[in-house]
C-alpha cells in the first residue's frame, strides 16, 4: 500500500499556542502554524508534560527568549513531512527530543554536545509544545509504538534524570539519598537503584509523595518540614551515621542544598540537580569541601539520552505511576502553573485538543 509522503498542507493555517512574553506574561493565543522545512516534519501535539522550568522561563530565568511558545515534553503525531523527510511516517506517535545542538562550536566537536555554545531547547529558546502543533526535526522523533502517551510524556524528564545518573557515575552498592519527591525525584529514585544504588532515601514535605517514593522503591522516606528542617536532618544523620556516598538536591532549595552537604559521606558527591535562581547563593565552607575531598557535580539537562529514556519506559523498569494528577486544556495553564505550587499535585500535562 502507498503511503502519503506529504500531506498538502492548506496555506495559512492558525492555531493556538500558550505564548510566553517579556515581564512574565502570558496568554493563549491564536499563531500561525508553522509549516516544516527541509528535514523537519509538522508534528500534531498529543499531550506535553509541564515543569517546574517552565516557571522559570516565564520569568526569564534559564536560557528564555521571548516571545516564546513552552512545553518541552512532548508525545505528538506526525501531520506533515518537510523536504526530504520520509521518516518517521504520517501519524506515527512519537516523542521528541528537544535538544538541537550546532555541530560546528568547539564543545560539540569534542564531543560534548550538551555544552554546543548555541544549544537550542524547543520550549526554552524555541518553540515548544504547549500548543496545537510544532516543528521538530525528523532525526529527533523517537516513534513510541503502543507506550500509552500518559507514560511516554515522561521521556523528556526520564531523560534529564538519565543524564544525571550519568554524571554522577555511582559505584555499585551505593547508598544514596535524594531530595525532593516530584516526578524527577521520583524517576532518580527508580534509574539510580538501577544504576547500583543499593539503598535510596527520599527526603521532601509531601507525605502523598513520599508515600509514592516508596512505592517506586525508596527504602526510607524522610517528611521535611520546611518550618523545621532540623528534625529531618537529625532523622537523616540517624539512616545513614557517616553520611550517604551521594547526596542529589533535586528541589532547587539553597537552603537544602547548604544541609545536603553535611550528609554526604567523606570522599562523597553532592549532585545538584534542582534548579535555583541563577543569582542564588548556598553557603558551603570551602574547607569542608577540601578536608573531606567531596566532590560537587551539577546534571542540567540531556543529550541523547532520549532513546534510553524511552526504553526504561517502555521497559517498566521506570514506572510513572500514579504521577500524573491533572490533565488540562492550553486555556487552563494558569491552572498549571498554580499546580506547581501545589504539594498535592505530582505532573501536570496539557492536552491541546481538550
Ligand atoms: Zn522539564
Ligand atoms: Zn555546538
Amino acid at each position: 500500500m502507498e503511503r502519503p509522503l506529504h500531506r498538502k498542507l492548506p496555506r495559512v493555517l492558525r492555531m493556538r499556542a500558550v505564548v510566553f512574553r517579556e515581564g512574565s506574561q502570558w496568554k493563549v493565543e491564536d499563531v500561525q502554524t508553522p509549516t516544516p522545512g527541509p528535514g523537519e516534519a509538522l508534528l500534531t501535539i498529543v499531550k506535553t508534560g509541564v515543569c517546574g522550568t517552565d516557571e522559570h522561563l516565564l520569568h526569564g530565568g534559564f536560557i528564555a527568549t521571548f516571545p516564546l511558545v513552552p512545553g518541552h515534553e512532548m508525545v505528538a503525531e506526525v501531520a506533515a513531512h518537510g523536504d526530504g523527510v520520509t521518516w518517521p511516517a504520517i501519524g506515527t506517535r512519537v516523542v521528541v527530543d528537544n535538544t538541537v545542538f550546532c555541530g560546528e562550536c568547539s564543545a560539540c566537536r569534542r564531543g560534548t554536545q550538551l555544552y554546543c555554545e548555541k544549544f537550542i531547547s524547543l520550549g526554552c529558546n524555541a518553540p515548544g509544545g504547549f500548543a496545537e502543533q510544532v516543528v521538530v526535526r525528523a532525526s529527533k522523533l523517537y516513534p513510541i509504538g503502543d507506550l500509552d502517551p500518559d507514560i511516554a510524556v515522561f521521556t523528556e524528564p526520564t531523560a534529564c534524570a538519565m543524564h544525571g545518573v550519568d554524571v554522577l557515575g555511582l559505584s555499585p552498592a551505593s547508598d544514596v539519598l535524594i531530595f525532593g519527591a516530584g516526578p524527577t525525584g521520583l524517576i532518580l529514585a527508580q534509574l539510580l537503584r538501577m544504576a547500583g544504588a543499593a539503598r535510596v532515601t527520599v527526603a521532601a514535605p509531601t507525605a502523598s509523595k513520599l508515600a509514592l517514593a516508596a512505592q517506586h522503591g525508596a527504602a526510607h522516606t524522610v517528611q521535611m518540614d520546611r518550618s523545621n528542617p532540623r528534625a529531618a536532618l537529625d532523622r537523616l544523620r540517624t539512616i545513614a551515621p557517616e553520611g550517604f556516598d551521594a547526596v542529589v538536591e533535586a528541589t532547587g532549595s539553597t537552603a537544602v542544598l547548604e544541609s545536603a552537604v553535611s550528609l554526604t559521606r567523606t570522599g562523597g558527591t553532592l549532585l545538584v540537580y534542582g534548579l535555583a535562581g541563577e543569582n542564588a547563593t548556598a553557603a558551603i565552607r570551602p574547607y569542608e569541601v577540601f578536608s573531606r575531598e567531596l566532590t560537587i557535580k551539577g546534571s542540567f539537562a540531556q543529550a541523547n539520552c532520549i532513546g534510553r529514556a524511552l526504553f526504561a519506559l517502555q521497559s517498566g523498569v521506570v514506572s510513572t505511576q500514579g504521577m500524573i494528577t491533572s490533565e488540562l486544556g492550553l486555556a487552563d495553564f494558569g491552572q498549571a502553573l498554580d499546580n506547581l505550587k501545589d504539594s498535592a499535585q505530582i505532573k501536570s500535562v496539557m492536552v491541546p485538543q481538550l
